[in-house]
């Protein structure tokens, strides 16, 4: 027996008891994987909270008051003259938070995006505002309503967060195929369909893989074992058992003999997750929960293409 102590990188944020006859060590491996890292405030005209939401670790950064003046003013004060300074220091503190949130998050070299919350209108004023760094302002995936502005909101946006990234993710995706549609619909750079897809991919022509994920068709490669004769096909998993029946009384239609035989199967999203893979092009899994989704799985097949030139 071997002992090797490992020291996480970051903190273990789970309890894990097995009795078993292997080592459950997937938590933190899982740690050694890339994961995608989010940014997180939330903030009202009290105060706001900065956090960072990595795989399932989250860290608060920092916390601030605004300092600001409540509603009432000081006796004799005009109210114009408190409505002037009101703003002022609001507007200092807008300028504060995105100070911190610059420095808190540009410094993160990986953030994929960065959600904002907080109660009232305050936090849409501060991101509609001249404030943010462009790059971050351009990272904004979500600003979302919390009832608190402390870690108990940060917390708020954690447990939803799941909720509001599928959100995100359904704008992206519809985007994604509408931009496809767009350019089917001006006969420009888009390919759709089992042979078209697959030859484009094999010339490196393309830009971006779209797979429906509902897509359950299986790739079935046939081949002769007398003259050497192959051919592939796609059909549902259902239609499989009578395929492979009737194929073995099919006559090969290079030699006539009676000789071809599924050398090889695969889910159709596999051979060309694999081959996309390969080639190192972008892959984006569409989900047919939405419009646009379907028709990529009805109307061309659950499988398309954005080109890089006109083929
Ligand atoms: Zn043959």
């Amino acid at each position: 027996m071997e002992i090797y102590v490992v020291i996480p990188p970051r903190p273990l944020d789970i309890y894990l008891y097995r009795c078993n006859s292997r080592f459950h060590v997937e938590p933190l491996l899982d740690m050694f994987k890339e994961k995608e890292t989010y940014g997180i405030l939330v903030m009202d005209n009290s105060g706001a909270t900065f956090a960072t939401l990595k795989g399932r670790h989250l860290e608060i950064v920092k916390s601030i008051t605004s300092g600001i003046s409540s509603k009432h003013r000081a006796g004799g004060q005009s109210a114009r003259r408190f409505e002037r300074l009101r703003e002022a220091e609001i507007n200092e503190y807008y300028k504060r938070v995105a100070n911190y949130a610059n420095q808190i998050f540009l410094g993160i070299p990986d953030l994929k995006g960065l959600i904002i919350g907080g109660p009232g209108p305050s936090k849409q004023y501060f991101v509609d505002g001249d404030y943010l760094h462009y790059t971050l302002k351009n990272k904004i995936l979500a600003v979302v309503d919390t009832s608190y502005v402390d870690e108990q909101g940060v917390k708020e946006i954690v447990r939803r967060s799941s909720e509001i990234l599928k959100d995100v993710r359904y704008v992206e995706e519809k985007n994604i195929i509408q931009q496809f549609l767009a350019e089917v619909g001006k006969d420009g750079l888009a390919v759709y369909g089992f042979d078209e897809v697959k030859k484009s991919l094999e010339a490196g022509n393309v830009k971006t893989l779209l797979l429906s994920e509902d897509l359950d068709l299986m790739l079935i490669s046939v081949k002769c074992s007398n003259c050497g004769y192959s051919e592939n096909l796609t059909m549902k998993p259902a239609d499989l058992v009578k395929f492979e029946f009737d194929l073995s009384k099919r006559q090969c239609p290079k030699c006539g003999n009676q000789g071809l035989n599924i050398v090889d199967r695969k889910p159709l999203i596999d051979f060309f997750t694999e081959l996309a893979e390969k080639l190192n092009v972008n892959v984006e899994m569409i989900s047919s929960s939405h419009e646009e989704g379907e028709m990529l799985l009805n109307s061309f097949g659950g499988v398309a293409a954005i080109l890089k030139y006109k083929g």
